[in-house]
């Protein structure tokens, strides 16, 4: 599936080929930070089917405590929002672009969740929360 995006404040756009089931849902405790969110959704893709047509994203380079290995994440410096993930080590591993960036991101629909142990108490019962469709 071909599918394009850019950051919030336009600067940085790209495009990619992504496989739609390979959407996944991150609960973990570094995804909350990053995205200031209560969890990440993003979708995978192999860094050759991934091009960024402009722009130049910030890194920030997180080393992961069990492993010692180097991840990627990757912002606009201008309107900071998160791009996409990767390793720092190999730049040939896969990305994964964050969805809020997606254009087509009502059609990216989760196949699964990770970290759920971390995962935020109220999630389950997010129906049964008022809303209203506007503010
Ligand atoms: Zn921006
Ligand atoms: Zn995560």
């Amino acid at each position: 599936m071909h599918i394009d995006g850019a950051c919030h404040c336009g600067d940085i756009t790209f495009e990619a080929e992504v496989d739609p089931d390979k959407v996944a849902i991150c609960h973990c405790k570094d995804c909350q930070a990053l995205s200031g969110a209560a969890y990440r959704a993003s979708v995978l893709v192999s860094s050759d089917q991934f091009r960024l047509l402009s722009g130049e994203p910030a890194r920030y380079v997180k080393t992961t405590a069990d492993s010692g290995s180097k991840r990627l994440q990757t912002f606009c410096p201008r309107c900071s929002s998160p791009l996409y993930g990767g390793s720092a080590d190999d730049p040939s591993a896969p990305l994964m672009i964050r969805l809020g960036v997606v254009r087509q991101r009502d059609e990216l629909v989760p196949k699964k969740q990770i970290w759920t142990a971390s995962r935020q108490s109220w999630i389950d019962s997010l129906q049964s929360i008022p809303g209203t469709e506007g503010q």
